[in-house]
């Protein structure tokens, strides 16, 4: 089975850019193009992505921390706060399309 199977109807209906776009389990998700129910990228994505965000909150305040006692932090801390934020954002996404199953959206769709 492929991480690009719909865990739905079991047909190869996601691609990379489709499953980075799907987000996490907390998310609405992407709907799949054979069967039309919402899938999202499941539980190791969203521990990767929380175990990731950590990471990156605590490198920046290192950064933030060690800035009073480098000159290389005082120069640069700007550009690389910065380039943690965009990794943040960039790599989560990145790491989804091309890794971790598919899973169906929990959410409840609201009824009315
Ligand atoms: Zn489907």
């Amino acid at each position: 089975m492929s991480i690009y199977t719909c865990p739905n109807c079991g047909k190869k209906a996601f691609g990379p850019a489709t499953k980075a776009m799907a987000g996490r389990m907390n998310s609405k998700g992407k709907p799949c193009q054979n069967c039309g129910k919402l899938c999202v990228n499941g539980k190791g994505a969203t521990i990767f992505n929380f175990v990731f965000s950590l990471i990156g909150i605590i490198a920046m305040l290192v950064v933030y921390l060690a800035q009073p006692y480098s000159d290389f932090l005082k120069y640069y801390e700007m550009p690389i706060q910065a380039s943690i934020v965009v990794a943040l954002l960039v790599i989560p996404r990145i790491v989804f399309a091309f890794c971790f199953r598919l899973h169906q959206s929990i959410r409840i769709e609201p009824t009315s």
